[in-house]
Order: C-alpha cells, then structure tokens, then sequence
C-alpha cells in the first residue's frame, strides 16, 4: 500500500515546526523536517570552505552529505559527519546561507532521494516548501501555513529573547522579509502554495486552532 503523506510547506515562523511535530505525535507517523537538510548542507559548506556560490561544488556535498537524524528522549538530534549540529544549524547566518544554496535546480535535485527516503510506513509529515508541489507532489494531504511577516518576526524575537539573546526587530524583519522573497521568487520550486493545498493563515490563529484544523483536514481526507 502507498504510504500517506501530510505536506507542510509555508514561510519561515509561520510554526510549521510545532505543527509538524504536533501532528507527528497525534498521528504517530515520521517527521521530515526538509530545511533542516538544506540548513546541515549549508552548514557543511562553511565548514570545508566551500563557495556557496559555486552550485559545481555544492552538488557533490549534497549527493555525499554525511548527516544523520536521530530521535533522543523525545527531542531530534542532527548529526553531520559524527558531530552533534542541532544547535548550531538553527542560527540566521546558516538559515540565509540555506536559502541561498536552496536556490540551485541541480542541489536541490541531489538531495531529492534522500527526503523521498523519509516516507516510511505508517506515515509522513513533510515540512518544508516545495514538499507539497515538488518532493512529494502526489500526497493525498497538502497544507500551506502562512502569516504575516510582522507576525512571524514577532514570534522569533519571542523565542530568541527567551534564549536570552537581544535582537532588534526591524533587522530581523527585514531578514525575514529577505529570505522570504529569495524562497519566493526562485525559478525552481519557488515557495508557493500547490493548487491543492488548505491554504491556512495563522497571523491571528493560536498554535492549538491551527492544529485542530490541520487534524480535521487531514482527517477528512485520510
Ligand atoms: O525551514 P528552514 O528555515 O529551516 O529552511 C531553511 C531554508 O532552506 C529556507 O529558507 C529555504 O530556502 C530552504 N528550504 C528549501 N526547501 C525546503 C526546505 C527549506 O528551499 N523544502
């Protein structure tokens, strides 16, 4: 049998992560967490001095990209060649290093088998931006998680202030608004919603009604 798949793709700090997760545990099916892979290639990059404007050199990394995924006490760890990145992948220089190598068709291209890998029975959660209209363009469940960017810029701050960071609003709203526009207007799997996608705008939405009418959409379906 064909093993489903709910596709989550959206702008950064709309919550997809929280609600992939939410729905990962409801549903007690696998996680792709897709920006996580492109985030560990960038990632690699910097490390092996690589020019991340070179999509030559980047192809053979990503096709060779030593990472693995492994789910500790509840919580997933990343780990590229040996070493625990977790932490460090998560940081806004590795995110806008991310998004500008996500733009090339022939590294996104490589890393295309290695999240196809990820669906395995009895489900998958698929977050990302092109899960719904590239890597998995037939799944059966397809939701597009937006919010304005104000909004998402706001949600950011919060979790950074409760790390115990400082930031200053505006940059990080332009930051966003940047790396938005790049994921937006690439040539190859730009981030738009598929035509078959529940469109959901979560700007003036609690986490918990946005899982409730993720659940009943998924549910309606499956
Ligand atoms: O979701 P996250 O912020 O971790 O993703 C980092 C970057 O990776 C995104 O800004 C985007 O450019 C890229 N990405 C992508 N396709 C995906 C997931 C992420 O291009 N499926």
């Amino acid at each position: 049998a064909v093993v489903p798949v709910i596709t989550i793709d959206g702008p950064s700090g709309a919550g997809k992560g929280t609600l992939c997760k939410a729905l990962a545990e409801a549903l007690g099916w696998h996680l792709l967490d897709s920006g996580a892979i492109y985030r560990v290639l960038a990632l690699a990059a910097l490390h092996h001095q690589v020019d991340i404007n070179a999509e030559g050199a980047l192809v053979p990394l990503a096709a060779h990209l030593d990472v693995r995924f492994k789910v500790q006490a509840g919580e997933l760890e990343i780990i590229l060649e040996g070493e625990d990145v977790s932490g460090e992948i998560r940081n806004e220089n590795v995110g806008n290093t991310a998004s500008k190598i996500a733009a090339f068709p022939r590294v996104r291209e490589a890393l295309l088998r290695r999240q196809r890998a990820f669906r395995e029975a009895p489900g998958l959660i698929a977050d990302g931006r092109d899960m719904g209209t590239v890597v998995f363009a037939e799944a059966p469940v397809k939701i597009f998680l937006d919010a304005s960017s104000e909004e998402r810029a706001h949600r950011r701050m919060r979790q950074l202030q409760e790390k115990g960071f400082s930031v200053n609003f505006e940059r990080l709203l332009s930051e966003i608004k940047e790396r938005d526009e790049r994921d937006r207007s690439r040539p190859v799997a730009p981030l738009v919603p598929a035509s078959d996608a529940l469109v959901l705008d979560s700007t003036r939405m609690t986490i918990d009604e946005v899982i409730a009418q993720a659940l009943a959409h998924s549910r309606r379906i499956l």
